[in-house]
């Protein structure tokens, strides 16, 4: 059994004006630290375009004409301070949502261990009826709504490490109780959600805020206390995880200062309750990570684990 990384040459076609954080240098990054020897064993595949139908899995039919309509020929066309869309947007988007859909696929047909899909735009904030802070759709929410209503699972968990509070993952599932979100992040940040007393409809929602300045071994002690016990508890048939790497000390975006290290170790104990619990079944989709050469060096500590475990 092997790793499979999913990525798609359009998901690099989605350009943000300059200066924006969010820009295509940051996949090309994370492509060429995957792209040397010790990933040579990982199985590369295409991400597909994500249907209407998978899109209409997490938003209602409104938001995706919206997004449709605002791309514009030339220039780029601001959705919101933010989140920006030009021509090749929509492919990107498309590509990206398609690779969580593809690698649901892929690990639950047993086809691959576990999987890394290397895509953009970024996908946590997008709330069932709103895009925003970078986002268009909810890719990993649709990837477990996917989980749920095509394969027919019935506890599907969501860890995100991203910096920011995934605001979008949690507004698509806080009715959904076969979904566990779990969250660390820190606040006060954008999006300004994401407090420890935000639950969810179904009790499905663990929010573990972190203070700006914070290492390591308060983000660790917070998934040992707060979020390893929830996943435990809630013994999900598949794990997925919004993967961003911008709480390293050297993103230009936040104050949180973990390390290579501190992703390698929370990555090991994710695969920890995957292996207990869902077959080791693990996918996992970038979210953000803005310091080119903390994300690359991120990237590749996290998707070491994910092989090492998968092998
Ligand atoms: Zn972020």
């Amino acid at each position: 059994m092997t790793t499979a990384l999913f990525t798609h040459p359009e998901c690099l076609g989605h350009i943000t004006p300059e200066g924006h954080a969010e820009r295509p240098e940051r996949l090309r990054a994370v492509l060429a630290a995957l792209s040397v020897p010790d990933f040579a064993a990982l199985e590369r595949r295409e991400a597909p375009l994500a249907t209407r139908a998978h899109l209409l899995l997490a938003h209602p039919q409104a938001h995706v004409a919206a997004i449709e309509a605002a791309i514009p020929a030339q220039g780029s066309v601001a959705l919101d301070p933010d989140t920006h869309v030009m021509a090749g947007s929509l492919a990107a988007a498309l590509r990206a949502a398609g690779a969580g859909i593809a690698a649901v696929d892929a690990v639950l047909a047993g086809e691959v261990a576990n999987a890394f899909c290397a895509i953009r735009p970024p996908g946590h904030h997008a709330e069932a009826e709103c895009p925003m802070g970078f986002c268009l759709f909810g890719n990993v929410a649709i990837g477990a709504l996917h989980a749920l209503d095509h394969h027919g699972l019935e506890r599907v968990a969501i860890v995100d490490f991203d910096v920011h509070h995934g605001n979008g993952t949690q507004d698509i599932l806080w009715n959904e109780a076969r979904v566990l979100f779990c969250s660390t992040h820190q606040m006060p940040l954008y999006p300004g959600t994401g407090e420890a007393g935000e639950h969810g409809a179904h009790g499905n929602i663990v929010n573990a805020p972190l203070p700006p300045g914070a290492e390591g071994a308060a983000f660790r002690a917070a998934w040992e206390t707060r979020i390893l016990p929830a996943l435990e508890a809630f013994r999900p048939e598949l794990v997925l995880i919004s993967a961003g790497f911008d709480a390293h000390r050297a993103d230009p975006l936040a104050q949180l200062r973990l390390g290579e290290e501190d992703f390698a170790w929370v990555t090991e104990r994710i695969c920890d309750v995957a292996d207990r619990h869902s077959g080791g079944r693990v996918v996992s989709t970038l979210e953000g990570g803005y310091d080119l050469e903390a994300l690359a060096a991120c990237v590749a500590a996290h998707v070491k684990v994910l092989m090492e475990r998968g092998g």
